[in-house]
């Protein structure tokens, strides 16, 4: 019977345990499919309700300073009359997409994707896929060797004026419209392509369903997983990329930088470069192994991401335009948020970095690298863990003693200060974290059910050991 075991997860000889082969339960849990998001009728619903509901918000920050606008009178006329002049007469024309728009948003993906194709990386193996008989599929990880001549690019073509990048925001909304776009269009391609090539996996038999979580596991062009692509490599230098574009933008019309505006540069460029440095950890992830190539996971990477969690970054800067003056706050609450933001970095940081180097030690993948910033604690040697029968080792060392989501905790810290660096003029910056906490708690019953299915009363145990999700003593 497995028993806990604070034991090193390496062999008498030092060398990493090691796990090639997948289980029974692995095959069975792979192929099994269950209706989540409401089933068809709610990924339906979220397919149409998710890009209106984004225009919306886009013309209520352009148009309408950051606040909801409805009619002023919920009767037919009413309706009819306001639909007919903040909708079709100056909403639509807002948002739709133009031929700039487009060459911005399109320059960027097929720049980025170049760049996935052709920079150097470490080559790392993701966990033995179970529908491909046990076989660990390659990912050249470039994304920081990517990222690193991004920045050069963007700074270069910007100093020179070959394309200013304060320009994406006068752009803001037609670039989200042609994202919404591509999002659909790439879905639609991903999904034809695996029909032809005969990829698709785990289908329901209901197209509407099939087509939001997607039929392919693992599309790729060349040496591109286009899933890995798209998680990291579009939606947050996109986002940061906003962020950067408003700051720009500040300083050509007034000459400084005001504070909340800095900090959403920074509290992005925190993230983006974040999800470049751990790059290697990604393809031993769920979201690699499991998750299906779909509208879910395209169009909220492709469009979603970058167009909704930048809304702190454009508040700010329409304010100003507004106002003509910034959102300053006093320095007591812009220190508290700071500390908030690094704070939660920190643990963000760390505790993924802890997991996943933990797994990919037992995957026989782990390797250092020396991206900036490497934090301390983020490789525990010698950690405590618990056997389970299935042969995974859960940890319960460093941060994952304490809860069993440390970095869910502080990706929703980091997601409040946030909204919080705008003030409380409007909802569209708290935007992200409420979706955020709705996002995660549904990610957390699903894992927490996948994982006690998968381990049974070694889950059990586990969640004796740390009993706390989010916050200790609390939840
Ligand atoms: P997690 O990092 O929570 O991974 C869950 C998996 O990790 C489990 O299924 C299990 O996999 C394994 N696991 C769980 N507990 C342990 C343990 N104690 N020891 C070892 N392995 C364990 O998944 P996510 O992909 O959801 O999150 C990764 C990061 O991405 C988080 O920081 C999250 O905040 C962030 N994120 C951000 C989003 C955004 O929009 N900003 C959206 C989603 C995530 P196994 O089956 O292998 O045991």
């Amino acid at each position: 019977m497995a028993k806990d075991d604070t034991k090193p997860a390496v062999n008498s000889n030092g060398v990493p345990l090691f796990r090639s082969d997948f289980t029974k339960l692995d095959v069975k849990i792979d192929n099994e499919i269950v209706y989540e998001f409401g089933g068809p009728f709610g990924v339906v619903g979220m397919m149409i309700g998710f890009p209106m509901m984004m225009c919306y918000f886009a013309m209520s920050l352009t148009l309408h300073e950051g606040h909801f606008f409805f009619p002023s009178e919920f009767t037919v006329e009413g309706i009819k009359e306001w639909f007919a002049t903040e909708i079709i007469e100056k909403g639509i024309p807002a948002v739709l997409p133009t031929i700039k728009a487009t060459k911005i948003y399109m320059g960027y993906v097929l720049f980025s994707f170049i760049l996935a194709y052709i920079m150097p990386g470490p080559l790392v193996h993701g966990l033995p896929i179970p529908s491909l008989k046990g076989k660990r599929l390659p990912y050249v990880c470039n994304g920081l060797s990517a990222w690193y001549l991004t920045l050069v690019v963007s700074a270069v073509v910007h100093v020179t004026g070959i394309f200013r990048l304060s320009e994406i925001v006068d752009n803001f909304a037609p670039i989200m419209s042609v994202a919404i776009i591509w999002g659909f269009t790439m879905t639609t391609a991903v999904y034809i392509c695996s029909i032809i090539n005969g990829t698709q996996h785990r289908m329901s038999g209901n197209f509407f369903y099939d087509y939001f979580m997607g039929a392919p596991l693992n599309p790729r062009i060349g040496p591109v997983d286009l899933k890995m692509w798209a998680e990291t490599r579009v939606p947050w230098p996109v986002l940061f990329y906003i962020s950067v574009s408003c700051l720009l933008k500040q300083y050509e019309l007034t000459g400084q930088i005001s504070a909340p505006q800095a900090f959403m540069v920074l509290a992005h460029f925190l993230y983006v470069n974040a999800c470049q440095k751990g790059e290697e950890c990604i393809p031993t992830s769920w979201d690699m192994f499991y998750e299906k190539d779909g509208f879910m996971l395209i169009f909220w990477n492709m469009a979603g991401v970058p167009f909704t969690y930048c809304y702190a970054s454009i508040y700010l800067i329409n304010y100003q335009f507004a106002h003509g003056t910034p959102i300053t706050h006093s320095l007591p609450y812009t220190i508290f948020l700071f500390c908030l933001l690094l704070g939660g970095y920190y643990v963000f940081d760390t505790g993924n970095s802890q997991k996943n180097r933990f797994r990919m030690e037992q995957n026989g993948s782990f390797m250092t690298r020396n991206a900036f910033p490497q934090l301390p604690w983020g490789h525990i040697k010698n950690p405590s863990y618990i056997k389970t029968e299935h042969g995974n080792l859960l940890l319960t060392s460093g941060w994952w003693g304490i809860v069993r989501k440390p970095h869910y905790t502080a990706d929703l810290c980091m997601a409040m200060s946030w909204g919080l660096i705008t003030g409380f003029g409007s909802f569209l910056p708290y935007f992200y974290v409420c979706f955020f906490i709705v996002v995660l708690i549904h990610r957390v019953s699903r894992d927490m059910e996948r994982c006690a299915k998968k381990y049974g009363k070694d889950w059990d145990r586990y969640c004796e050991r740390v009993p706390y999700i989010f916050i200790p003593y609390v939840f």
